[in-house]
């Protein structure tokens, strides 16, 4: 899609640090991290969020999670615990329009978030 930053970053148009690159599937950090794991886990196909995806692809949404487990896994969190987020829609705080989770872990995280 057009002027999306996810969508530049696909292309190689941006770039980002890659942890994992699947044929559907895109890794990459957090220009912003806010835990020593946090990174982004994104379809390469344009989706404006994650009902969406689910509702046209559930099983590209299954490989978005399990290429975030396999991250948690290799970035050594899978067993102290993470947490997979997928901000939706303006009041949860969702600023980019190509769905995605943010995968976070390596300290303790707060519960409820803010
Ligand atoms: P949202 O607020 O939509 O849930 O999450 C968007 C995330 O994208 C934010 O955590 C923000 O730090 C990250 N982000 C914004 N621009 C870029 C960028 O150009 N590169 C990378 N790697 N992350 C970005
Ligand atoms: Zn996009």
């Amino acid at each position: 899609m057009a002027e999306c930053l996810f969508c530049a970053i696909v292309a190689g148009e941006i770039p980002a640090t890659t942890v994992l690159e699947t044929d559907r599937v895109l890794v990459f950090r957090d220009i912003n991290p806010q835990a020593p794991t946090h990174v982004l886990v994104i379809p390469k196909q344009h989706y404006p969020d994650v009902a969406a995806l689910a509702a046209a692809d559930s099983g590209l949404l299954a490989e978005v999670i399990t290429a975030a487990h396999r991250v948690a896994e290799t970035e050594g969190v899978s067993q102290t615990g993470y947490r997979l987020v997928f901000n939706t829609g303006a009041q949860a705080g969702q600023t980019v329009p190509h769905v995605h989770g943010h995968l976070l872990g390596g300290r303790p995280l707060t519960w409820p978030p803010g």
